[in-house]
This record gives structure tokens, C-alpha cells and sequence, in this order.
């Protein structure tokens, strides 16, 4: 389990790459993309995301 991102909802703002505690998130081509290894299913990036476009699976 780990956070997916819906890339067409995905506006490129960042939050969830600031919000998140371990770096699981970076933007490389302006579209936020999870790393599962890294990520620890803490829900924060769900939280700020402005558009809805994390969701936790
Ligand atoms: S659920 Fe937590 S650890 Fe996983 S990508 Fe989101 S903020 Fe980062
Ligand atoms: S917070 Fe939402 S809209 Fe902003 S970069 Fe992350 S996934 Fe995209």
C-alpha cells in the first residue's frame, strides 16, 4: 500500500511533496510521483493536496 496520484488531476503545486515526511514524493516531469518504497502510508500528502489527486490504496 502507498499513496497514487491521479496524474490528470494532478496540478503540479507541490503541497504534498512539502507535506510529506519521508521524501516520497518528488515532481520530475510537474506531475507528483510516489516512491512505495518510501512511502509509510502516513496520509499527509492526502490532506493537502488541493485538487483531491492522492488518494492512499
Ligand atoms: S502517505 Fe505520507 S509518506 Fe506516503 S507519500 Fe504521502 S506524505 Fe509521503
Ligand atoms: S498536492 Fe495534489 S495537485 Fe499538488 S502536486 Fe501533489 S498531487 Fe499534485
Amino acid at each position: 500500500m502507498a499513496a497514487v496520484v491521479n496524474d490528470s488531476m494532478c496540478i503540479g503545486c507541490g503541497a504534498c511533496e512539502g507535506a510529506c515526511p519521508t521524501g516520497a514524493i518528488t515532481l520530475p516531469d510537474g506531475v507528483a510521483v510516489v516512491d512505495p518504497d518510501v512511502c509509510i502510508d502516513c496520509g499527509a500528502c492526502v490532506g493537502v493536496c488541493p485538487t483531491g489527486a492522492v488518494t492512499l490504496e
